[in-house]
């Protein structure tokens, strides 16, 4: 490739600015909520999604693509525009979802949610930065190209996809993916700013939640000097006047923290910081008979972790660890041992990565640092994992490299007072044309 076509399209995105934050507006002022999130009315928040993508098939059109809406129910339809590269080029794939999460928390923010609201240097609104600024820049990336007369060689795919935000991914990226709608690679709009905006994001960790049930032997509150003295002679332990669920729950959650702390050292990755991978027990739920009455000694706890493990290990080696730790301080306990705690695995969210080393995430490293030359986040882009689970495993798990890059802060998503910054849109759309063009070829 010359610089020519690249600089061509640069300059036509800095033209288009204006027009894609009246767009970016036009986008967030559609509650594309996703329906099936906690607490939310289904009934009246279906359709939302299907109308960001008709939106998106409008951008796709003026870019040029064969454009296609479809859903798995009705309602939610996912948005796919096919650009048609020369031959003889890699295929890449812009995905993006177009739901939102809530803004039940309406009354606290400056400006409405959802009437976009726009000052000297950023978009406000839900959806502002997840991931609606992401989604018009690659769809405007790709008009950009068009309109210079940018001819790719491998085709280019624009995906919007709904249902993310609830991990629905059969709703939405797989089911893309399984209409056949697949590529060489993949390039997610999640906002990636971290430390510095555009930050590349080539991973994304399994996530895995676990519940710990452990159960008790109820009685008065007075009688814990008895229970304790049976526990410390061993004398009727097993048997014992009381048993407190909390105690036994947390004799377990002892050695989970000594597991997690062991992790530090023994579940690594090398694009993950040392640490990142964790057995946070987030909630704790225990009392007597279900009440909550602290004259009782508590006979069933229920403890809940989020544990997030390097995405190159399998799921059942992690959950056989955590089994065998606890097995092991079940076997040590008198209690536990006659009363055994029961372990449930409500949610799996499995990790992906692309190597640092990839040519996929070389090509879009150098193409953000590119799109940044004269902004305020010149440089070349950070690499760091997403911190949670993103629609990046789906790609990897069926062998298409992806990475993460997208405008807006990670902290705005799912924020009160949500916004996006214009420049980082613009630099946005400036990578990923690049990145088109380095990755498909140009004609
Ligand atoms: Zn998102």
């Amino acid at each position: 490739m010359t610089a020519d076509p690249a600089n061509r399209v640069l300059a036509r995105i800095d033209s288009m600015r204006e027009e894609m934050v009246a767009t970016l507006a036009e986008a967030v002022s559609i509650r594309s909520v996703n329906p099936t999130y906690p607490d939310q009315d289904y009934d009246d928040l279906v359709g939302g999604e299907t109308e960001v993508s008709r939106l998106l098939a409008r951008l796709y059109r003026q870019a040029g693509a064969e454009t296609e809406l479809f859903g798995e129910v009705p309602g939610r339809d996912n948005v796919v525009g096919v650009v048609r590269g020369s031959g003889g080029g890699r295929s890449l794939i812009f995905n993006g979802h177009v739901d939102v999460v809530p803004a039940d928390d309406s009354v606290q923010w400056a400006h409405d949610p959802f009437t976009a609201f726009i000052d000297e240097t950023h978009v406000w609104g839900r959806g502002s930065a997840d991931m609606k600024s992401g989604l018009i820049a690659q769809a405007f990336a790709a008009r950009a190209l068009t309109e210079t007369g940018t001819r790719l060689r491998g085709d280019l795919i624009l995906q919007g996809v709904v249902g993310e935000e609830n991990l629905e991914h059969h709703l939405g990226t797989s089911a893309v993916l399984g209409r056949g709608f697949t590529a060489d690679a993949a390039i997610i709009a999640e906002p990636t700013g971290a430390d510095r905006p555009l930050t590349v994001m080539p991973a994304t960790p399994g996530v895995l939640i676990m519940r710990i049930a452990v159960t008790g032997r109820s009685g008065h509150a007075s009688m814990r000097s008895r229970m304790r003295a049976q526990m410390v002679a061993d004398e009727h332990a097993a048997d014992p006047v009381a048993a407190s669920a909390i105690d036994a729950a947390l004799r377990i959650h002892d050695g989970l923290r000594r597991l997690e702390a062991e992790w530090v050292e023994s579940r690594t990755d090398p694009l993950f910081d040392k640490g990142q991978f964790t057995i946070g027990l987030n909630v704790v739920d225990g009392a007597a008979h279900g009440s909550r009455n602290v004259a009782f000694i508590p006979d069933r706890t229920t403890l809940e972790y989020a544990i997030f493990y390097p995405p190159a290990t399998g799921v059942p080696e992690i959950r056989s660890e955590i089994v065998h730790t606890v097995r092991d301080i079940v076997r040590q306990d008198a209690w536990l041992r006659v009363n055994p705690p029961r372990i449930d695995w409500p949610m799996h969210y499995p990790g992906g990565r692309t190597d640092r080393d990839h040519p996929l995430c070389r090509t879009v490293r150098a193409a953000r640092e590119q799109a940044a030359l004269g902004t305020s986040f010149a440089g070349p882009g950070d690499v760091l994992p997403f911190p949670s689970a993103s629609d990046l495993t789906w790609f990897t798990a069926v062998g298409i490299p992806a990475v993460g890059l997208g405008p807006g802060a990670h902290v705005m998503a799912h924020a009160v007072d949500e916004r996006c910054a214009i420049d980082e849109m613009v630099g946005a759309a400036k990578a990923y044309a690049v990145a088109a063009i380095e990755w498909c070829g140009a004609a």
